[in-house]
């Protein structure tokens, strides 16, 4: 077996009857065991009986195995969103995303840590443990979705799922070196994923390649009636349209404001220079253009998503799930005490915010204000996809950063979002390609955006990156 094997080369290999089902999955659960005490990706590994007994043994993913964020529900598993309040919640239902994978056989590996409740990027906010990059164990994988990358990144897992808000998806697979894919909102079936800003959140996923990224999108894609927000959108192979070239005639658009913003790392704007550079000898057009109201969708994000997440957690109160705090006198001490002991700092600081900018007196100067905002961020790339088919920015300012460096300054961090939350804001689909690598031996990202359910269009313009150049096919020295 060698390690880092894509879901393509892993079917290839099984159909061959070069590997079996077993073997596979005791390989990868060995590499958890090996390597996963440095990495610290995952919250749980199931035993491998019970992962067998979980799915299909028969399916396009049968013995292909991946590994979940923990906020998205797998039956009779714990569901802990790496929150102390839902630390012994066992969920009693699949995701619609997770039943679908198990209908086709993946087996489900286990359990990836992320920031509590999603709210974060750099997974420092679990209550259980931090993450560390694969590339460099002193540094973040980024977040929230960090355990999935790391996983992913390491070769623990060929595939992981995600979930994005303003950006946890794309942000950790640029800081670990591999895809990440956000989709249209409404593509995927959001039932079995635990809200957080309900009109922004997204199920993700990460693999090496887009190839592998479509195959997984394949599976889970398409309407769910379980979901009100669910689009139409048949579920359909999303693999058929990577034939390796660019449509004739492709108009990318380079947001010139967020490529040369300011602080920008040189390293990042000269990697991204060489996509485009790329793309351009693949035959695209290229124009630059600048998006204004991408300066105020950081601000606008993070006032709605506060806003959602305070009455999306509302919910967890020490009666209907997980975690009850003892010794409480009445209801109300009851309330205050579990979640009190139950949600992190960050956790608490965001419903804090959120309840002030719902509140009387305060709705109109701020989250009204935030909803005009995400209006505009939504016709502004609108009418911007009349004159081009693809926009391309980077993914992140900076390669990952150290473990702390944002401690003291948790407004810097929430920057990490700029350049992604106006895709969650807008709900266009958005992925994150591995351009390149910095002096010091950290990834770097670029990120390609398409109109809404142009997901087929987004694939095949960055699949065509990656049959011409390399950068997904590096991996971390340490875990070979
Ligand atoms: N970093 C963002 C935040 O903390 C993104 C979160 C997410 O996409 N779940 O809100």
């Amino acid at each position: 077996m060698k390690p880092f094997a894509t879901i393509q080369e892993l079917k290839q290999q099984l159909e061959a009857k070069k590997i079996s089902a077993q073997e596979l999955l005791s390989y990868y659960i060995n590499r958890f065991k090996t390597y996963d005490n440095q990495i610290q990706s995952a919250l749980e590994i199931f035993e491998q009986d019970s992962i067998q007994q979980a799915s299909s043994a028969v399916g396009q993913l049968a013995g292909i195995p991946g590994i979940i964020k923990d906020n998205i529900a797998q039956n009779d598993r714990m569901l802990t969103c790496a929150s102390r309040i839902l630390q012994d919640f066992n969920v009693p239902y699949d995701a619609t995303a997770i039943k679908r994978l198990k209908q086709v056989g993946a087996p489900l590996l286990g359990r990836a840590n992320m920031d509590e409740f999603a709210m974060g990027s750099s997974t420092e906010t679990s209550a259980f443990f931090k993450t560390r990059n694969p590339w460099n164990l002193e540094h973040v994988p980024g977040g929230s979705s960090g355990g999935s990358a790391a996983a992913v990144a390491a070769g623990l897992v060929p595939w992981a799922l995600g979930s994005e808000t303003g950006g946890s998806v794309r942000q950790p697979a640029a800081f670990c070196g591999i895809v990440g894919f956000k989709p249209t909102y409404g593509l995927i079936s959001r039932y079995g994923l635990v809200a957080y800003g309900s009109s922004l959140d997204q199920i993700g996923i990460f693999a090496h390649t887009v190839y592998d990224v479509a195959t997984i999108c394949s599976v889970i894609a398409g309407h769910d009636e379980r979901d009100s927000t669910s689009l139409s959108t048949a579920q359909k192979d999303y693999t058929q349209s990577l034939d390796g070239r660019l449509p004739d005639g492709l108009r990318i658009g380079v947001i010139k404001s967020a490529l040369y913003a300011q602080g920008m790392d040189q390293e990042v704007i000269g990697a991204v220079e060489q996509t485009i550079a790329q793309y351009e000898k693949l035959g695209a057009k290229i124009s630059y253009i600048d998006l204004p109201s991408l300066d105020y969708s950081a601000a606008a994000y993070f006032i709605i998503s506060r806003a959602e997440a305070a009455s999306n957690l509302a919910r967890f109160d020490g009666i209907r799930y997980g975690a009850r705090a003892v010794g409480a006198k009445n209801l109300k001490e009851l309330y205050n005490k579990t979640r009190y002991e139950g949600f992190g700092d960050e956790v608490k600081a965001r419903i804090m915010l959120g309840n002030y900018v719902l509140s009387a007196g305060h709705a109109d100067e701020f989250y009204n204000n935030a909803k005009k905002v995400q209006r505009l961020i939504r016709a502004e790339l609108a009418s911007t996809f009349n004159d081009v088919d693809i926009l391309l920015m980077p993914t992140h300012p900076a390669p990952a950063f150290k473990i702390g460096a944002f401690d003291k300054n948790k407004l810097q961090m929430d920057l990490q979002d700029y350049f992604t939350c106006p895709m969650n804001m807008s709900g266009n689909p958005a992925l994150s390609l591995p351009c390149g690598m910095s002096k010091q031996g950290l990834p770097i990202g670029v990120q390609l955006i398409a109109p809404h359910v142009a997901e087929e269009l987004m694939f095949k313009v960055a699949h065509a990156y990656q049959v011409v150049t390399d950068w997904h096919m590096q991996h971390p020295m340490n875990f070979k």
